[in-house]
């Protein structure tokens, strides 16, 4: 039978990442720092325990899905983090979006303890972490993606290496700046088409036949009433929160920064997700840039 497999974070994403794994066959041993996150998991027989550094002692393969770069840096080198007890030999695969400076640090403290540290972001939202469907973009030592591989490859359809650690980050940063830009655009177009008396599930097929056509347009649209099963279809409960979004724009533009290349678009899109978290919206799906502009309508 399989060897146990360590998860620590089991929020939006990580429960039913965590759910697949044990769909597989994989014994789970889980921790979250927010105890009702872990009912579910326990439910389907997981074993829940205190601390990281309680899964590391029981587990030579770790997953962690955490939401930002100072979480992940206290549940792998903080008191009671993995690397206090980590097996030598371990493989601790991190598939939070965070910094991929954050990714080299966590990699160099983890081979101190003679453990391999792999950064594994993931594009796909809710839905594809439940269908098993996510696209995992690795980065770490080229010998140990096929044993990162043989797991991520139960919670997702595509898995993709990208090169040394921290390049996985480096493409999730990309796609989600793209992401957050086009679905603004998105919807200040669909506004736009409203008031000039567009119907929005119209404007959303023409679109979607157009040249105009992107994710946000046709798989997650903005409007509600457009689609059934978006997080715009349910008051933008659930799905990819703002804060997150802000986050991820954020490291974008200090990666951009770095490397000195200009991202006019990206700035402004980080502005704009910023200005919704200091608004009430940071706990609603990113979406909900339509229901902040209709807001700023008329004033
Ligand atoms: P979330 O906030 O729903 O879940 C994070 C979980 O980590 C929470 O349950 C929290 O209690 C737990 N946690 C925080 N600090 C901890 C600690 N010190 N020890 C143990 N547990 C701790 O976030 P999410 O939506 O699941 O996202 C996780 C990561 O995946 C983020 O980096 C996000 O940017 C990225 N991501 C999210 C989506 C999405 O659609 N939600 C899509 C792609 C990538």
């Amino acid at each position: 039978s399989k060897t146990q497999v360590g998860f620590i974070g089991l929020g939006n994403m990580g429960n039913p990442m965590a759910k697949n794994l044990i769909k597989h066959g994989y014994p789970v041993i889980a921790t979250d720092v927010f105890p009702e996150s872990c009912k579910e998991l326990q439910e389907l027989g997981a074993q829940i325990l205190d601390s990281p550094a309680d899964v590391a002692d029981k587990a030579d393969r770790i997953i962690t899905m955490l939401p930002s770069s100072p979480n992940v840096i206290e549940v792998y080198t903080g008191p009671n983090g993995i690397l206090k007890k980590v097996k030598k030999g371990s493989l601790l695969i991190d598939s939070s979006t965070i910094d991929p400076a954050v990714s080299k640090e966590m990699a160099v403290a983890a081979e101190k303890m003679g453990a391999v540290f792999m950064d594994a972001p993931v594009s796909g939202g809710v839905g594809a972490a439940t269908s098993g469907k996510l696209t995992f973009m690795v980065g770490g030592v080229e010998e140990e993606f096929t044993a990162a591989k043989e797991l991520l490859s139960c919670m997702g359809a595509n898995v993709v290496y990208c090169g040394q650690v921290g390049t996985g980050q480096a493409a999730k940063i990309c796609n989600n700046m793209l992401l957050a830009i086009g679905m603004i655009g998105t919807a200040e177009t669909m506004n736009l088409g409203i008031r000039l008396g567009l119907d929005p599930k119209l404007l959303a097929k023409i679109l979607n036949m157009s040249s105009g056509r992107c994710w946000s347009s046709d798989t997650y649209n903005p409007v509600p009433g457009v689609m059934e099963g978006v997080p715009s279809a349910n008051n933008y409960q659930g799905g990819f929160g703002t804060t997150l979004m802000a986050k991820d724009l954020g490291l974008a533009q200090s990666t951009a920064t770095n490397t000195k290349t200009p991202v006019p678009l990206g700035s402004v899109a980080h502005q704009i997700y910023r200005m919704m978290c200091a608004r009430g919206y940071a706990s609603k799906d990113f979406s909900s840039v339509f229901q902040f502009l209709r807001e700023e309508e008329g004033q």
